[in-house]
């Protein structure tokens, strides 16, 4: 099934200018920036501007120009907040929740980039 998108999510009306965000960086396609309720002390999720469901929205139909923007960016993000793995903050984590079962609340692909401490193993029991 095609996917729909609902143009009145929070990181469409983000983009919009609708409402106020903390930016972590801007390029031609994406936006970062930061998470309103961190989970670490780096917590910035990383968006392209054009209108896709999920990751998996976005890796099947961006053009090339847009995945190639949105990499780079999320390399860009991990030098600025210094957690790159050659960096001082020594190492990140990327996630990005798609679907029901991923429990993906915003249906705007985003990624999250997360860093600053040690984060434990990847996955918690489900709750
Ligand atoms: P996900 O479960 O992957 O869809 O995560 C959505 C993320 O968006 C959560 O970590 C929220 O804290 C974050 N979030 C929701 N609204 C905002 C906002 N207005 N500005 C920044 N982050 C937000």
């Amino acid at each position: 099934m095609p996917y729909q998108y609902d143009d009145q999510n929070i990181f469409a009306r983000i983009l919009r200018g609708e409402i106020p965000n903390d930016t972590v960086l801007e390029t031609v396609h994406s936006l970062a920036f930061n998470d309103i309720n961190p989970q670490a002390p780096v917590h910035v999720l990383v968006i392209p501007k054009g209108p896709y469901v999920c990751y998996h929205h976005f890796a099947q139909e961006a053009p090339e120009a847009e995945i190639i923007d949105f990499n780079r960016a999320i390399a860009e993000v991990c030098r600025i907040t210094g957690v790159a793995p050659d960096g001082p903050g020594d190492g990140f984590r990327m996630i990005s929740n798609a679907g029901r079962n991923g429990v993906q609340e915003v249906p705007h692909m985003h990624v999250h980039i997360l860093g600053g401490r040690a984060l434990g193993r990847m996955l918690q029991p489900a709750g």
